[in-house]
């Protein structure tokens, strides 16, 4: 039994006219700070979601740890880096594009130069990015420009780099590469990609990419795996560029009769 029950009729008079006007008050209150409460509300599953977010980037750090690991017995490692200067870009289907690429375990002068040198000749033949085995060094080193032209944009050294994890959505885009000269045509990929490598002094970091850069990194990436863009291509837009493949593939051989090659399928 409520007390406004048992109370005489000016007893409850008196508590029940308080009441309503706390009850008019609070309703009044509550609808004044609903949207307050909406925002509350949002704001903590927005906090929920970074925190679900950051945990699955600390899950995909510790598979990467994982994988490299794996990396460091599965690759050899480089100590010494040799090469002939002037860097040259190497024309599919040189067999040094399929070559296995050593980690590089090695952070010194060399490692520096020959970054260097590889912005210059990516420079010259107006590409974005670079991978080392294009230039016939095979280990795990690549350089990157979007603005593809000295001194504009920022000059990415990715050493060791490592996919952390790519995005879901995914879209198509027209690549063309320095080893393939004259030969464009559309390839899919994720739009995003976190990477994980080490920097010219060894320092380990973890960058996001989205647009341009993540679509140079991947088609980078995939040379350090020995994978060559049109192995990407879907079989009608591969149809589009076969006789050219084919076409260098026999002037390749013709000039190196002895080279086993990989052949377009
Ligand atoms: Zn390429």
């Amino acid at each position: 039994m409520s007390a406004a029950v048992c109370a005489s009729p000016a007893v409850r008079a008196a508590l029940v006219r308080p009441l309503a006007r706390y009850s008019s008050k609070l309703t009044a209150s509550l609808w004044a700070a609903w949207p307050a409460a909406v925002a509350l509300r949002a704001e903590r599953g927005s906090v929920a979601v970074q925190a679900r977010n950051r945990l699955q980037d600390l899950l995909a750090d510790l598979r990467a740890e994982d994988n490299e690991a794996e990396d460091v017995h599965n690759v050899p490692v480089a100590t010494k880096l040799e090469w002939q200067a002037p860097l040259a870009v190497l024309q599919y289907p040189d067999p040094r594009l399929r070559a296995v690429n050593a980690r590089i375990g090695v952070f010194d002068d060399s490692l520096r130069q020959l970054a260097e040198e590889m912005f210059e000749v990516m420079y010259q033949d107006d590409g974005v990015g670079l991978a080392a085995p294009q230039v016939g060094v095979n280990v795990r080193l690549m350089v990157f420009n979007e603005a593809g032209e000295k001194g504009k944009g920022e000059e990415i050294v990715l050493v060791n780099p490592q996919i952390i994890n790519l995005g879901k959505s995914r879209n198509l885009f027209e690549e063309g590469c320095l080893s393939f000269p004259g030969i464009y045509a559309d390839v899919e990929r994720p739009s995003k990609v976190k990477i994980k490598a080490q920097d010219l002094n060894g320092r380990k970091f973890t960058i996001s990419l989205s647009g341009f850069p993540a679509r140079i990194f991947q088609h980078e990436y995939d040379h350090l795996d020995g994978r060559l863009f049109h192995d990407r291509m879907a079989p009608e837009v591969l149809a589009t560029v076969r006789q050219q493949l084919v076409d260098m593939e026999e002037a390749y051989l013709k000039a190196n009769p002895e080279a086993q090659v990989q052949r377009v399928a």
